[in-house]
């Protein structure tokens, strides 16, 4: 039996996207596959008052199960309550690839999804996301896609090169898909390794001009940036202390994703961030207290480190902090 987000206490991003628009800040979209990472997600938007998208992607799903998933997401949305808190959630489907999986998220009780066509001939791309949009609001679930490919990889999303969005397309296209986002590529991308930069070498401006550019083309439509970690470098450097091998690393600089809230940008990707997070506070736990073996020990450090960092992304790079 098909659930209704509306039954959960979902909202979809339609209203969310708006108020962002018009208070020059983005939603903070972040990634879970377990539960100390949904803690810490909804922790720091409870204590921050911020709006949120929970993302699920196709891998997390495989990883954490479907089912669980979405009773993971339930659980959330009882804790929020619980806590007095009045949060608006989102539930996403990052980087769907293909109509089947939409509708399995949305007749699962997702209120928003992504159908990833970027890959495709932008024909084929409009062909999808319409047909994917055209089954999604019949349950007033709100659809985001995306035109141009980022460069990087991301669970089972891998391109080698930048493909900048095309201004001219992007009219046409939500025109004839009538979508609700539209994701872009202009230099962000995705995994720890944004950039070729060596060390001392400056970081790439993102490409504002596009940005600039689609604005103008889709005056008031909601954007989307995805890829948009900032790869701290305290993290990266704790992780390779303790006997990581992360290369020269590099991300998208926060002043640059801060100046980003201010134009039609509404919702900002974040997931690797997390994934260092995490991987620097066990690697230290392990190094500093080899005798230790209960997974509470060092998933716990890991946790609390992890409500600081969206706590401080809520805060101070996508200003969404108070505006639940
Ligand atoms: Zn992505």
């Amino acid at each position: 039996m098909a659930t209704s987000y509306k039954e959960l206490g979902l909202v979809n991003t339609r209203g969310m996207f708006k108020k962002a628009m018009a208070g020059k800040y983005a939603i903070p979209a972040y990634n879970f596959n377990n539960m100390e990472q949904l803690q810490a997600i909804i922790t720091a938007c409870i204590e921050t008052n911020s709006p949120v998208i929970l993302q699920v992607s196709k891998g997390a799903r495989k990883y954490a199960n479907q089912i669980l998933l979405k009773h993971m997401a339930m659980g959330a949305l009882e804790i929020i309550k619980d806590a007095g808190s009045k949060i608006p959630v989102v539930l996403h489907l990052d980087h769907g690839d293909s109509y089947e999986l939409c509708v399995s998220c949305i007749e699962s009780g997702f209120s928003s999804v992504m159908i990833d066509g970027s890959g495709l001939k932008f024909g084929d791309n409009v062909a999808l996301t319409k047909k994917v949009v055209e089954y999604a609001h019949k349950y007033d679930v709100t659809v985001e896609s995306e035109l141009g490919v980022l460069a990087g990889i991301e669970d089972e999303v891998s391109h080698e090169k930048t493909h900048y969005t095309k201004p001219e397309e992007v009219e046409e296209f939500v025109a004839k898909t009538g979508v609700d986002s539209l994701a872009i590529s202009i230099g962000t991308s995705h995994g720890a390794y944004k950039f070729k930069v060596e060390p001392g070498q400056s970081f790439p401006e993102l490409r504002f001009d596009i940005l600039h550019e689609v604005e103008k083309k889709l005056p008031g439509f909601p954007i989307v940036l995805h890829g948009s970690s900032s790869v701290p470098k305290e993290y990266v450097d704790i992780i390779n202390r303790y006997g990581g091998k992360l290369g020269h690393t590099a991300g998208v600089p926060e002043d640059q994703l801060r100046k980003a809230t201010h134009s039609a940008v509404c919702k900002i990707n974040i997931d690797t961030d997390g994934r260092l997070v995490v991987t620097a506070k066990i690697r230290e736990v392990f190094a500093s207290s080899p005798k230790e073996f209960d997974p509470r020990k060092y998933l716990g450090p890991a946790r609390e480190e992890l409500v600081k960092m969206y706590k401080h992304k809520n805060e101070h790079v996508l200003g969404s902090a108070g505006k639940a």
